[in-house]
């Protein structure tokens, strides 16, 4: 098992990861009152974790999917932590993907104004991503993350052989990440290039490798700039077009992302932001994970039908100019802003010289 942590003046999170992170849960559990928030999928495919470890502890159970990610649910959610009797040193257990850890920290967040919370993600984009960091949020208004909080952890469990029960859609949407961190970091850029085809099969030991290499890439960016002012926003690399795309075609997170920063490496390369040797490879590992099955099949042609959505992409100063993260050179990124003609005109001329 190995242990990272992520510590700044204001918090410190432990994250594990490995086979046996879950073993660390009795320690957790044993002098407060405890709650766990899961989801109906993990609920019916770990009847063992729940009996095992959480025998007499109440268990929140929400339906999955994103669209749950809501007011009504985080109401349920705190209505039953106070019928349960929690009280301020009571502990949170988040036992499942981004949407469980999304809503789960937030109910932690607001209880009491604030009880500890213990992530243990159960989807490759949890265990890479969003469950170190402390973001935490529901859907709102029709606007993604509208209502939420920086939250941090007190403790992260990443248990790889959750993977085992993952579906393939949901973990090519994982692979979207891990490809963003391809794209920062010379140790994942190199490990994806030499293995070519590694990803398609879920090779245990080679993802936990993989886990721990994001996390601790995710852990420094997130110990030096907790609020994302500076650093942290090289984690959205790819993400201005890529949310475009998921907003515009209903594709997944992952592939949309995938598919955002192919074109915003296109473009980044094209502008002489990114060296072309460099970027050329990192497009060669982008389309690999591309071809990954079920692949996707937007028009992606209609460039009109979906550049416009990213105006409202949360790092530009204004709607007429967009803002992207993208990869400069090994390693290393850099924003690119363009006034929004011609980012359009830069995403068209991409689309067209792309092919899978
Ligand atoms: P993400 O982490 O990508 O935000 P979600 O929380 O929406 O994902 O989870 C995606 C789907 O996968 C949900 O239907 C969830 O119930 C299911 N799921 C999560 N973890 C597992 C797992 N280990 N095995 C099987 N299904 C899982
Ligand atoms: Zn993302």
């Amino acid at each position: 098992m190995k242990e990272i942590s992520v510590k700044t003046s204001s918090f410190e999170s432990r994250i594990f990861i490995g086979g046996n992170s879950l073993e660390r849960i009795p320690a957790l559990t044993k002098t407060q009152k405890n709650f766990v928030i899961t989801d109906e999928n993990i609920y019916a495919l770990y009847p063992d974790l729940f009996e095992k470890y959480f025998s007499n502890t109440p268990v929140f159970v929400m339906k999955a999917g994103e669209e749950n990610k809501n007011i009504q649910t985080l109401s349920a959610i705190l209505d039953k932590m106070l019928e349960s009797g929690l009280n301020r040193t009571s502990r949170v257990f988040s036992i499942g993907g981004g949407v469980v850890g999304d809503v789960a920290g937030l109910s932690a967040s607001l209880f009491m104004r604030g009880i500890s919370l213990v992530q243990i993600p159960t989807t490759l984009l949890s265990q890479i991503d969003s469950s170190v960091g402390g973001k935490t949020a529901v859907n709102h208004g029709g606007v993604k993350n509208s209502i939420g909080s920086f939250y941090q952890p007190s403790e992260v469990l990443i248990a790889p052989a959750f993977l085992k029960t993952l579906p393939a859609r949901e973990l090519k949407c994982g692979i979207g990440e891990l490809v963003k961190y391809a794209a920062l970091d010379s140790e994942i850029f190199h490990s994806l290039l030499k293995n070519q085809d590694t990803l398609k099969t879920l090779d245990l030991a080679y993802f936990t490798h993989l886990i721990s290499a994001c996390v601790e890439l995710k852990a420094q960016v997130v110990a030096g700039d907790e609020k994302e002012n500076g650093e942290r926003k090289s984690l959205n690399i790819g993400h201005t077009t890529g949310h475009a795309i998921e907003l515009a075609f209903g594709l997944s997170h992952g592939e949309s992302v995938l598919y955002g920063m192919a074109f915003e490496t296109m473009i980044a390369i094209h502008k002489g932001v990114c060296e072309r040797a460099y970027g050329e490879r990192l497009l060669a590992i982008i389309k690999r994970a591309l071809r990954i099955e079920p692949v996707a099949q937007p028009n992606l042609k209609a460039v009109e039908t979906f550049a416009k959505k990213a105006k409202s992409d949360k790092k530009n100063v204004n709607s007429e100019e967009i803002v992207m993260a993208v990869a400069r050179a090994e390693g290393k990124w850099t924003l690119l802003s363009l006034p929004y003609e011609e980012y359009e005109q830069e995403l068209r001329f991409a689309i067209e010289q792309f092919s899978l």
